[in-house]
């Protein structure tokens, strides 16, 4: 049976069920979809200003990999006038970071980015290796994940560069929503939301301009535009809190595709409600205010790749599925493409304007000192890499302190 025609352009055929919605879509379609709705989420969050220099957090794989290649077309199509740079962080983990490193450096040939790559060798005297070796591979996602938001603010203090953009997808947010909302710890939802985080005390801004996309759109977008990334998972082990929600998100979109925005907007709504925490979700008027103190948020996560982590099996069953769609279409043209069917229905692709009624309530200014090593913001006497490094370098002998 001949594929239906794409309910967009009704001349070529659909190839595509998106993830999102399921609405059947040719290829060219999906493709200006996906960036359409990039481009409202910039627009609509004030997420840029013309001529300002921004670093890409590049880890090679498929979400900062689609982040850098969607704004580059992006920034092209409706003249951002935007000036990107690549800003890789290297763990030190052998086989798995040296590897995507390479894709990274291929990619900064591929967009014409100047790529910059910061160790945590040089920033903290530890690889992720050395960490491992010491602590095994327990908790290691923690180290990891406190030692790369520094590393990111740090990288882009050295390129004088003060936003930084990130890969997460709704998926990762809405597993932070749930992670919080499991721990009841309704403060930190609102960083977890918050397309735009940054603190009082740091003059760097982070924001994750794919927020609203999902993880199988990003993987349908990466296949379809021929995308050269690297999606083998971290060796080392995620976290098994931070897995059990990506597992229940992922479970939730089978039955219902919509979950994942739903869970997203539910986190929005919910961080309006904390005192002192300022949310818009789709600020189409006002500039979206920064997120009080995201200094040590643990937004994302270890594995800042944000490469799949506990369900790189799925993402790598589908990557596997849409390679074979390909050589069944090249073999035999009226092979319908699908992807892993699910049977929920939905309708919400599209990020709902803003309540009129929204509350804004003034961001309270949170006092942050800064730590007494080496200088990072922090609430606490030392900050948090400082703390892990002091219990790390504890069980070094030959560098005791
Ligand atoms: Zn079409
Ligand atoms: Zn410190």
């Amino acid at each position: 049976m001949a594929p239906p025609l794409c309910v967009v352009c009704k001349t070529e055929r659909a190839l595509i069920k998106r993830p999102k919605n399921h609405q059947k879509l040719c290829k060219g379609c999906f493709i200006q979809i996906f960036e359409d709705e990039v481009h409202h989420t910039i627009l609509s969050s004030g997420l840029f200003y013309p001529g300002e220099k921004v670093a890409i957090g590049a880890s090679g794989g498929k979400d900062s990999t689609v982040l850098a290649s969607v704004l580059k077309t992006l920034n092209e199509r409706h003249k951002y006038g935007l000036d990107l740079v690549l800003l890789s962080i290297d763990e030190g983990i052998k086989g798995y970071r040296d590897d995507s490193l390479e894709t990274v450096k291929r990619n900064a040939a591929q967009y014409d980015m100047p790529l910059k790559i910061v160790g945590y060798d040089e920033l903290y005297g530890w690889t992720m290796d050395q960490v491992v070796e010491t602590i095994g591979k327990k908790g290691n996602c923690t180290y990891c994940g406190v030692f790369r938001r520094q590393a990111l603010d740090r990288g882009s203090k050295m390129l004088g560069i003060k936003h930084v953009v990130t890969g997460h997808n709704a998926d990762d947010v809405a597993e932070t929503v749930l992670m919080n909302l499991l721990r009841g710890d309704l403060a930190r939802l609102s960083r977890a939301t918050s397309i735009v985080t940054g603190s009082n005390a740091s003059d760097v801004k982070r924001s994750k301009p794919l927020k609203y996309a999902y993880e199988k759109e990003i993987v349908l977008y990466a296949h379809h535009k021929k995308l050269d990334y690297f999606s083998t998972e971290c060796i080392y082990s995620p976290e098994a809190f931070r897995g059990s929600a990506r597992t229940l998100i992922k479970s939730l979109e089978k039955v219902r595709p919509s979950a994942i925005l739903d869970v997203v907007r539910s986190g929005e709504d919910m961080a309006r409600l904390v005192p002192g925490q300022t949310q818009d979700p789709c600020a189409c008027k006002t500039n979206a205010a920064p997120a009080p103190s995201a200094a040590e948020e643990d937004n994302g996560g270890g594995c800042g790749s944000a490469n799949g982590r506990s369900t790189g099996g799925e993402m790598a069953a589908m990557e596997k599925q849409l390679r074979e769609n390909d050589k069944a279409a090249e073999e035999k043209l009226e092979t319908e493409i699908t992807i892993p069917k699910s049977n929920g229905t939905g309708d919400r692709s599209k990020p709902k304007e803003p309540k009129a009624s929204s509350i804004t309530v003034p961001i309270m200014k949170q006092k942050l000192g800064s730590c007494e090593r080496c200088g990072y913001m922090s609430s606490q006497k030392l900050c948090q890499a400082c703390m892990l490094l002091e219990g790390l370098n504890k069980n070094r002998p030959e560098i005791q302190i």
